[in-house]
């Protein structure tokens, strides 16, 4: 990091506010050597994802540091979840706009500490930089999966259900309110509406427990129909989707009903980090007992059929088109 960019010296800063956190895993050396060390347990492969979250593209800049954290962080646990695997460690790059202060900082750390409890992951290093661009965060997170057992958006096959967790389309709803909309919700509503952009919640449990019984699992980030359609890309299939029975929370159910966000906008809007899965019609018992076990609500949408891509139906069976299937980068 270049002098300037803030007070604290680069060694003093990660001394202060990252060396903290890496304290409860031996292979981060205190975070004061060029590399981390990382064991898997037996057996077990070792699962990598990176994912960077941008100012002004992934969070507001005037969002709350720990929540800008915790994000950063939950979408590479999101990634893991889809995949699977037990989180363990995780690097952490920092690229710094002078306007960064050290009450950001306090706060930036104190949302990280707080996920790392909630998800069972440490800090075992990264780097540091200073830049005259918009804040930016990449973590790269290590988990590890039973060996060989990996889920991959691949494996789905004709005659599988497809499931997704949670509700689809709060997080479009988030972006709206962060960008000004009131959507003609109350305040305490649009506070939930924005608190899932903020806050998405990783599916871990529920998608540990998809290991040995899911045929392909993907984290719905670019949006519902965009990320079936990666499923059908990848595992060479196509996606029936019954848009009826997608799950939506009554906040987005109401802005439908009210007209204030279409059905599209809910469907292919991103951010969701809800996990969409495709698993055998023999599983339905057993999945339904992973998702009470995980207090995850857990919903069939739709099945693979042969084909590529996604064949969104309405309740008469009227296919639904989208002029764009999910939040693209370029
Ligand atoms: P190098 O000189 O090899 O580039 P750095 O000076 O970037 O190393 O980093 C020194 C130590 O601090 C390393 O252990 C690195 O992993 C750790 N580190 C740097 N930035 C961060 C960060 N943002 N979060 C966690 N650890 C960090
Ligand atoms: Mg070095």
């Amino acid at each position: 990091m270049t002098p300037g960019a803030n007070r604290l010296g680069e060694f003093d800063l990660i001394a202060k506010y990252f060396a903290p956190l890496a304290r409860r895993a031996p292979g981060a050396f205190g975070l004061k050597d060029d590399a981390a060390v990382f064991q898997p347990q037996p057996a077990h492969d070792v699962v990598l994802t990176a994912d960077a979250v941008v100012a002004g593209v992934h969070f507001l800049l005037h969002d709350p540091a720990d929540t800008i954290a915790q994000k950063a962080l939950r979408v590479n646990i999101s990634d893991l979840a889809a995949k699977g695997a037990t989180p363990r460690v995780y690097l952490l790059t920092l690229a710094m706009p002078p306007t960064i202060n050290e009450a950001w900082l306090k706060a930036f750390a104190a949302g990280l500490k707080r996920d790392q409890t909630s998800f069972g992951i440490t800090l075992v290093g990264g780097d540091t930089v200073a830049t005259p661009g918009p804040l930016t965060i990449s973590v790269t997170a290590i988990g590890e999966v039973p060996r060989g057992k990996m889920l991959t958006r691949g494996g789905a096959q004709i005659g599988n259900d497809v499931w997704v967790t949670g509700t689809i389309g709060d997080a479009a709803l988030g972006l709206k309110v962060a960008k000004g909309d009131d959507l003609g919700l109350n305040e305490k509503r649009r506070a939930a509406a924005l608190n899932r952009f903020r806050l998405p919640e990783p599916r871990l449990r529920l998608g540990i427990g998809l290991v040995g019984v899911a045929q392909a699992c993907i984290d719905v980030s670019d949006g519902l129909i965009a990320d079936l359609g990666h499923i059908c890309e990848v595992s060479g299939v196509g996606i029936e989707l019954l848009a009826a029975q997608v799950p939506m929370s009554t906040l987005a159910s109401s802005a439908l009903a009210a007209g204030r966000v279409t059905l599209a906008e809910l469907l292919t809007g991103g951010d969701d980090y809800e996990l969409a899965v495709a698993a055998p019609t023999t599983a339905r018992m057993q999945l339904a007992a992973l998702a009470k076990r995980s207090k995850t609500n857990f919903t069939r949408i739709g099945s693979v059929v042969r084909g590529r891509a996604v064949t969104t139906r309405d309740r008469d069976g009227a296919q639904v088109r989208f002029a764009r299937l999910g939040f693209t980068h370029f």
